[in-house]
């Protein structure tokens, strides 16, 4: 990877980092907000529910932008983490704070599907 590929990642990276601090910074806010609407019951509930997913995806989001930052440094950025391969361009380009390559990712949905499949079976049979 070249120095200017690099630095365009990283003012990418740096970027979304700003953008999803601020929007942690601001949960407070947001749960106030929710917590005096009390006219809608269930579009309330649905719309805490659905703050507070952002939220947790926001949260999980920055540390993995945060690591593909500290990857910078480090000069291990694009460098899968599970076969220490290249990570392609465009997926890099599509998902810069990715720290898998797409064959890894893929193996690593499978697999987590599977674990999903395996929690959800006995609910369904207890229904
Ligand atoms: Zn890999």
């Amino acid at each position: 990877m070249t120095t200017k590929e690099l630095t365009h990642f990283r003012t990418v990276l740096e970027a979304r980092q700003t953008e999803l601090e601020t929007l942690l910074r601001n949960r407070e806010v947001i749960a106030v907000n929710l917590n005096s609407d009390m006219l809608d019951q269930i579009q309330h509930a649905q719309e805490r529910e659905m703050a507070i997913g952002n939220l947790e995806r926001a949260s999980t989001r920055l540390s993995e932008v945060r690591s593909a930052l500290q990857g910078i440094q480090r000069g291990a950025f694009g460098i899968c983490l599970d076969c220490e391969q290249e990570i392609s361009m465009k997926r890099l380009t599509a998902v810069p704070w990715t720290t898998s390559c797409l064959a890894c990712r893929e193996a690593a949905d499978r697999t987590g599907m599977l674990a999903q499949n395996a929690i959800e079976k006995p609910a369904l049979n207890a229904a």
